[in-house]
């Protein structure tokens, strides 16, 4: 990328090859007088952590960007949510609803989704192995500064650098982000290595125990697999989380995927049922990777300096709280694109402002759209962690009986999978209408309509 302050052509540097940046490299190559640089620290780029939930507001964003046909994967019919210590049935809950077909929930393999993004990116865009180590608000754009010594200028910067961003620390140094508490270790397995142990697979299940979860799920369409090894290869993901006091945590901790011993897994799942136990049982040694949770305050702006923004992970950090982390992702960084496509358009019909004005009113519009959006991702989880307090409270002040706490403790999480109609604000979000949305908002108040007076 050029040092030199250019003329017209916008210098974009996108720090993250995840979800969020690749995305955002998809939307604003479409853009003309762009020149984008996407700067990954990986060597190369390679997804972990197993299976990843991909529901209409995911599957919405991907056909924005041309990606949706590429990723497959499995739809399942019900989901079961079971005591996990008892194997009870606790609740079952249809999976697919009337939606049509292609936008209903699949589980998918990570990798298939990181690659049809991939194919999506212009090339020559990606550098791998470029960790970016800090930026500096600079006169004519901003100067990012690489672990190789390397520098260069970008006019816009994005950070799609994830949990622990790089860029969000560049900007807001006070900002902090710590272990919630949870560990979650992931691995996908041939799902015939587990197809004999009653009532996991085919099924998708939770099972909920006092102080985590493990969740089976097939990751695979069956018809992309041939009738001669049928559903041989097909694979199932486990996913499990386990709760401790971080208070309490002396380890060191990595928000990444880290190999596990299947001992360091099984030994907080010991007192489950035997089904889920058989199961993790079986999982061949070194196949286990381990994720911590970290989790950091609320941003009240997404962007800084007029010429930067964070996207994805890096800003709502809240380590898949939603389990739709990758559509966040993704609308980020297309609805910054629409937002910097609109600006210039503006820019260049009214003749007035500067390419550094035009990309500040871009990311202005880019937060009054996407920081309200976090700010109720916030809330809700502030009031669900009110709800499972108080169910366990009132468990509590019922029966000093572990097994009476527990019960109370798990009604209050099913509920929170029930109550997933009301959650459509983002489960059922479709990114394009947001942003015709804004367009026809914007357009009222150009013509002098009172917004707030009226009910629109
Ligand atoms: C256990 C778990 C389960 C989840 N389940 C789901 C799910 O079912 N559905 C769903 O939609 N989401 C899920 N999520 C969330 C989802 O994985 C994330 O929200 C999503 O990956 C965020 O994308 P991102 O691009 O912002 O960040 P990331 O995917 O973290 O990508 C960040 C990228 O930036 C690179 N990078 C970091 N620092 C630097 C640097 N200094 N310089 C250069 N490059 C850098 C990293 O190497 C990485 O490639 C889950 C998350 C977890 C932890």
């Amino acid at each position: 990328m050029s040092t030199e302050p250019s003329s017209n052509v916008l210098r974009i540097a996108i720090i993250g090859g995840g979800p969020a940046g690749l995305g955002a490299a998809i939307a604003l190559s479409r853009l003309p007088n762009v020149k984008i640089t996407l700067y990954e620290k990986a060597r190369e780029l390679r997804e972990v952590g197993a299976g990843i939930n991909i529901g209409y507001n995911c599957w919405k964003v991907l056909e924005l960007l041309g990606a949706a046909e590429e990723v497959r994967g499995h739809a399942a019919q019900n989901v079961l949510h079971r005591n996990a210590i008892s194997g009870e049935i606790r609740s079952e809950r249809p999976a697919q609803s009337s939606l049509p077909p292609k936008y209903r929930s699949h589980r998918v393999r990570r990798t298939r989704l990181q690659s049809a993004l991939i194919s999506k990116v212009p090339q020559g865009i990606i550098q791998l192995n470029r960790r970016l180590v800090s930026l500096h608000d600079e006169l004519h754009g901003v100067r990012l500064i690489f672990e190789d010594g390397d520098e260069t200028i970008a006019d816009l910067v994005l950070g799609g650098d994830g949990i622990r961003s790089v860029v969000r620390l560049s900007l807001f140094p006070d900002h902090v982000t710590k272990f919630t508490g949870t560990t979650i270790w992931r691995t996908l397995v041939p799902a015939k290595l587990c197809s004999d142990i009653p009532n996991l697979v085919p099924e998708t299940s939770w099972w909920h125990g006092p102080a985590g979860h493990c969740y089976f799920s097939l990751v695979d369409d069956p018809s992309e697999f041939s009738d001669s090894n049928n559903s041989s290869e097909q694979m199932l993901e486990i996913s499990c989380r386990y709760l401790t006091d971080p208070a309490l945590d002396t380890e060191r901790r990595f928000s990444w995927g880290i190999p596990a011993t299947n001992e360091r897994v099984t030994v907080h799942f010991k007192d489950y049922d035997p089904r889920p136990r058989e199961s993790l049982s079986r999982v061949p040694e070194g196949n286990w990777k381990e994720f911590s949770a970290f989790a950091g305050p609320r941003l009240d702006r997404l962007i800084g300096w007029g010429k930067v923004a964070l996207l994805g992970d890096s800003s709502h950090p809240l380590t898949g709280a939603f389990g739709s982390g990758a559509a966040f992702a993704m609308e980020d960084g297309w609805i910054l694109a629409q937002a910097i496509e609109y600006t210039t358009n503006r820019r260049l019909s009214t003749d007035q402002g500067t390419k550094a004005q035009n990309i500040a009113d871009a990311l202005e519009i880019f937060n009054e759209i996407r920081s309200p959006y976090y700010r109720r991702m916030y809330e809700h989880i502030d009031n669900q962690k009110a709800k499972t307090l108080q169910a366990r409270a009132k468990a509590e002040s019922e029966s000093s009986d572990p097994t009476h706490i527990f019960e109370g403790a798990l009604q209050a999480r099913l509920d929170s999978f029930t109550a997933v109609g009301e959650m459509d604000w983002i489960y059922r979000n479709d990114i394009g209408l947001v942003w015709q949305d804004y367009l026809r908002r914007e357009k009222l108040e150009d013509s002098g309509i009172d917004l707030t007076a009226s009910n629109l």
